[in-house]
């Protein structure tokens, strides 16, 4: 007799299956329908012993002093610093687009010009949306504004979601950003890195606990069927979990493919993209991001596809009004059942970064638990 089933082995269901085990001595089985724990973050070493990353490239990142100490109590980090270029017409450009970018991408008085009109409007060290500048006052600005759409965002956001900027909505579109700041970090959180030896280990360490068992290549209904337990965690599908009563909720889906050359570099930085008429939006070279020391270097193509239940993975929800409303059927069914939990990015259908389902999980053990970590 279990206290959880715990559905999903991602971080949002490893991490509440290590708190409710280690710190509330409960009983937890948790289950997985992938033939490995880790969720999206699961990590290989591939035929050539380079380490993958199976669902994409996973960097971590967080502004939250809690989560940072918390997860860096399963891992040591290798100290990378994310650095992203679109190569744009054969010249790489700094991503997110900043006043470095913008040499990159103008000639050296156009660019001293927009840098200047950029800092005048929006001060040093900010922030503004790419479609919000194309509509703004200064022509200047707004003609900078429909250089970087077109160049930087109209065809990867049309690549990425069969949808141009303008159809999506803002929450997406107010992630096409234009810096006001020097220096070509992605990311500009407090901490980030990739976990030294992979994210594989730090799930054999959540879940190495006497009061965890762990079964994976069985989905939630086969485990529901087959083992006794109190309560459940449902890290999984909101729809899949009602058998679609409410309708289907869609996401974008990916396909990788890899490669491995023997040579030590492929590419100068871990991620590029490419915001071109070529059918993938990224290329990943591994190694440059897990720092690992190997001969070769595998890298991947990333293509983003439709999504179809059965035969690809759901990678990304896709924010509209509409399908916000059908989750939103979901969640008051949810509420509903006192004995399921839902969380993760499947269960409420939002994109988390990793540090927000580790940040979630932390929460929701909160709550059952009545105190803080
Ligand atoms: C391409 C890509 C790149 C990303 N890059 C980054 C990044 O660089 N940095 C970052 O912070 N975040 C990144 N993320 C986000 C990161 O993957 C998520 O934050 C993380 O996966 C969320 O963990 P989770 O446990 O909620 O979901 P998941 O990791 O998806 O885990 C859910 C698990 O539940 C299992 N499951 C589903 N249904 C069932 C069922 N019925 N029965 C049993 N098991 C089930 C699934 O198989 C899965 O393993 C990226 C995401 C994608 C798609």
């Amino acid at each position: 007799m279990y206290d959880y089933l715990i559905a999903g082995a991602g971080f949002t269901g490893a991490v509440l299956a290590e708190r409710l085990a280690s710190v509330s001595g409960m009983k937890i089985l948790i289950t997985d329908r992938r033939p490995h724990t880790g969720g999206n973050a699961y990590d290989y070493h591939d035929s050539n012993g380079v380490l993958v990353h199976k669902y994409g490239a996973h960097i971590f990142h967080t502004n939250s002093d809690r989560i940072w100490n918390y997860i860096s109590r399963f891992t040591a980090w290798n100290g990378y610093n994310h650095r992203v270029d679109a190569m744009v017409e054969s010249k790489p450009v700094p991503l997110p687009v900043n006043l470095d970018s913008l040499d990159a991408l103008f000639n050296s008085r156009e660019a001293k010009d927009i840098s200047a009109a950029l800092i005048n409007e929006y001060g040093l060290n900010n922030k503004v949306a790419v479609l919000d500048l194309i509509e703004c006052s200064n022509p200047i600005l707004r003609k900078a504004g429909e250089v970087i759409y077109e160049k930087i965002y109209y065809k990867y956001t049309l690549k990425q979601w069969e949808l141009s900027p303008r159809e999506l909505k803002k929450s997406v579109t107010s992630r096409l950003p234009v810096y006001t700041t020097r220096g070509s970090s992605y990311f500009n959180d407090k901490y980030q890195g990739l976990p030294s030896g992979g994210y594989s280990p730090i799930f054999s360490k959540l879940l190495n606990n006497k009061n965890i068992d762990v079964i994976t290549g069985m989905p939630f209904r086969e485990a529901e069927k087959t083992f006794r337990f109190s309560k459940v965690i449902f890290t999984g599908a909101a729809d899949e979990f009602f058998d679609f009563v409410q309708g289907s909720l869609p996401y974008r889906s990916l396909r990788f493919e890899n490669f491995h050359y023997n040579k030590s570099s492929f590419q100068e930085r871990a991620v590029i993209n490419y915001p071109d008429d070529r059918p993938y939006t990224r290329i990943l070279e591994f190694r440059k991001m897990t720092l690992q020391e190997t001969a070769g270097t595998t890298i991947a193509y990333e293509y983003p596809q439709k999504y179809v239940r059965g035969e690809n993975e759901p990678y990304y929800p896709i924010p509209s009004r509409e399908n916000e409303l059908i989750h939103k059927k979901y969640r008051l069914m949810a509420d509903k059942l006192n004995s399921v939990t839902f969380a993760g990015r499947l269960a409420d259908y939002t994109y988390y970064n990793m540090d927000q389902a580790i940040g979630r999980a932390l929460s929701i053990y909160d709550k059952i638990a009545g105190k803080k970590v």
